[in-house]
């Protein structure tokens, strides 16, 4: 095992983000300032889309199959998500909930069985 030094026991774990480019932005309505409202990864895979609902959270979208996934308070927690493989996962639970695979017994991690 290797020593881990002072340095490196301070220094915070850096969080992998999914690269994407701003696909629209919107002045926000009180100060005018340029907000961020889709985004789309460079691989083509996710969709991100800032909703016009209480605490605006993004909404994620898994392009190859046209799954919603999950939400999240904001773009880097939704690219971190991407990245980290938990989107996938949340998409992966929503796609066997479609097949009927929750039907006999609901997935407690199951967005649609909850
Ligand atoms: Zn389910």
């Amino acid at each position: 095992m290797r020593a881990v030094t002072a340095t490196q026991r301070a220094r915070k774990p850096r969080r992998e983000l999914t690269p994407v480019d701003i696909t629209a932005r919107f002045p926000a309505f009180r100060s005018g300032r340029l907000e961020n409202w889709s985004a789309a990864s460079r691989d083509g895979v996710w969709k991100y889309e800032r909703l016009e609902d209480a605490g605006t959270p993004w909404s994620v979208v898994h392009v190859p199959t046209g799954t919603e996934g999950s939400w999240y308070g904001t773009l880097t927690a939704a690219r971190e998500a991407t990245a980290n493989g938990s989107a996938l996962e949340y998409v992966e639970r929503i796609q066997a909930h479609q097949r009927g695979e929750h039907k006999t017994e609901r997935d407690i991690r199951c967005g649609r069985c909850n």
